[in-house]
């Protein structure tokens, strides 16, 4: 018998924990056919809500179930490592407890695996659903990284995905502090089945996403996984010098051969105010990069347990 560990990362979702419990169950017969045991870990992010209670009455059901409690709220992220390193399974799959990742895709996906990939990865075709603003920065994004970064990131691509141990042990062996999953996914390779399907949208509550937090997590995968920002401050700082070199000659030309009185501070106003501007731009990128530097030298844990059963 193999073992298969879900890992449902949760906060604030007691609607969905039963309901995603019995959506999953249904692919019952096919884990028995398959011969595979399941093991089903719920992930707690620091939920306020009754979510732990909703888990819990599951476990009093069915010990194939798993708690896994946060202090607080770490963020998915958090969550789909520490489910990562407490399943036991031989496969792993993360999936959303909203059913926007459909249960019933898990026989495909295996077909995939048993074919020889190492993983199996989904990306929805459509943002069906979606305000027209984020699908369009969100296409921005995925345009751009392909640009700065080497590491392969989808766009569209869903955290639901089955992998192997294997691949599994290559995503823990990356403990940095500021995880962008869905770049750490390209980065450590493997061969990957990507499925498709349209947008579904959430059972029941909203979104934990709004457009500021998914805009600060954007720029936490650039910073993740490009270091092409960095250069920006070069690159523009020998344009500008190249353009003031061409401004000294013309005004010294100018002077020499028309005699014209050097004139225009207002010019001069705007020029240092531009300069000014982009110097500072230039280091904020840098503070950018030196925060994201501090707070990986810490080492501070990535999430802290709270209970576990
Ligand atoms: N989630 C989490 N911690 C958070 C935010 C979300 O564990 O801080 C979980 C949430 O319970 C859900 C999944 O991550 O199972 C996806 O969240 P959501 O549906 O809000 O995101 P979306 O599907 O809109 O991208
Ligand atoms: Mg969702």
């Amino acid at each position: 018998m193999k073992l298969l560990s879900v890992i449902v990362p949760c906060y604030n979702e007691q609607e969905n924990v039963a309901y995603f419990y019995d959506e999953l169950m249904k692919n019952g017969e096919f884990f028995t056919s398959n011969d595979l045991d399941v093991e089903l870990c719920f992930i707690d992010d620091g939920s306020e809500d009754g979510t732990v209670a909703a888990v819990k009455e599951l476990i009093a059901k069915d010990d194939r179930v798993r708690l896994i409690s946060f202090s607080r709220n770490f963020g998915k992220e958090a969550g789909i490592y520490a489910g990562l390193e407490k399943a036991r399974g031989d496969f792993l799959v993360i999936m959303d407890v909203d059913l926007q990742d459909p249960p019933s895709l898990l026989p495909e996906m295996f077909k995939y695996i048993n074919e020889g990939y190492d993983s199996v990865a989904t990306r929805r075709v459509d943002r069906k659903g979606e305000p027209m603003i984020r699908s369009y920065f969100a296409r921005f994004f995925y345009r751009m990284m392909k640009k700065i970064s080497k590491a392969e990131i989808v766009d569209g691509a869903r955290d639901y995905r089955l992998m192997t141990r294997q691949m599994a042990d290559a995503i823990l062996a990356m403990k940095e502090y500021n995880r962008f999953t869905k770049g750490i996914y390209g980065w450590v390779g493997f061969r990957t089945k990507w499925l498709e399907y349209e947008n579904i949208e959430r059972r029941k509550g909203e979104t934990k996403w709004s457009f500021w937090k998914l805009f600060k997590y954007s720029l936490d995968g650039i910073a993740a996984f490009s270091t092409v920002p960095l250069a920006i401050a070069s690159v523009v700082g020998v344009l500008f010098c190249i353009a003031a070199f061409i401004f000294i000659i013309v005004i010294i030309a100018r002077k020499i051969m028309f005699g014209d009185p050097t004139s225009g501070w207002p010019s001069l106003v705007c020029i240092i105010l531009m300069v000014s501007g982009v110097q500072l731009f230039c280091i904020g990128i840098i503070g950018q990069y030196l925060a994201k530097t501090y707070m990986e030298v810490k080492r501070r844990p990535i999430y802290l347990v709270k209970e576990e059963c």
